[in-house]
């Protein structure tokens, strides 16, 4: 069985003793391919997912500045990324959003900052990746203005309800779930992973962080999305395979196609 794990930080600090164990484990787990994602520690290095990419052949990249790290984007930051967008492996914009659990920059800085990618993303003609804690109500306020429906995005790590998947799916976006839809406690999350149409469903490690059961609490790396995959399959009532065929087949249509304005 193979497997894409759409949203992983492999640039992470906790991964710089062993990261080319992890990918091997990953590729020996079925896991072909993975989204590095490329927030890092924020600007100035807005390079770092594109690193791992240029150097790993079955990583891609996306580039974008966290809502935690809003307050250090610049003028130059933005610059870069119009720039950065052409690389060819680069895929998205994220993640990208509103952290208002946090509070790590100002809201009002967060919204100008996602707003601003939002508009870089449309202008390069990539999808959104987004993040969303304890925001949802701003973040689709922001994304019903700003955001390009016809170059595709995706809710990541997503950890709200059915009503919130229906209204983001009602929007265009894909929903991605996490190690958080194993969890005993997340019955929201598991009923959004029921009702998420099969061809907007995605899987994801977020890695280091949110280990699926039964590694949680532990680093996260991309081979257990086989345990999420598994998770969403018995919520839906299908076989994992079916899953995995699945959400390989959205993240090539969301990532890879060539974007066409109109096509959502
Ligand atoms: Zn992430």
């Amino acid at each position: 069985m193979k497997l894409i794990d759409s949203h992983c930080h492999l640039d992470s600090d906790q991964f710089n003793e062993d990261r080319e164990a992890v990918i091997e484990r990953a590729l020996a787990a079925g896991v072909e391919r993975m989204l590095a994602i490329g927030s890092g520690d924020g600007p100035p290095d807005v390079e770092v997912a594109i690193r791992l990419a240029d150097r790993y052949p079955m990583l891609y990249a996306s580039i974008g500045v966290h809502p935690h790290d809003a307050s250090k984007a610049t003028v130059e930051t933005y610059r870069q990324f119009a720039e950065l967008a052409k690389h060819p492996k680069v895929v998205g914009v994220g993640e990208i959003g509103l952290d208002y659990h946090y509070d790590h920059s100002p809201r009002d800085v967060q919204r100008d900052v996602f707003a601003e990618q939002m508009r870089i993303a449309s202008d390069a003609r990539k999808p959104i990746i987004i993040h969303s804690r304890e925001a949802w109500s701003d973040t689709m306020t922001l994304v019903r203005k700003h955001w390009n429906p016809a170059y595709g995005g995706v809710i990541h790590c997503f950890t709200e309800g059915p009503a919130e998947a229906r209204e983001a799916l009602d929007l265009g976006f894909h929903i991605s779930f996490s190690g958080v839809v194993t969890f005993a406690k997340a019955t929201g999350v598991q009923e959004a992973a029921r009702i998420v149409p099969q061809d907007r469903l995605l899987v994801e490690t977020d890695a280091p962080f949110l280990a699926p059961v039964p590694h949680r609490g532990k680093r996260n790396e991309p081979a257990y999305v086989v345990q999420t995959a598994r998770k969403v399959a018995g919520l839906r009532g299908a076989p994992v395979e079916d899953i995995a065929a699945i959400t390989i087949a959205n993240f090539e249509r969301l990532f890879l196609a060539e974007a066409s304005p109109g096509s959502v």
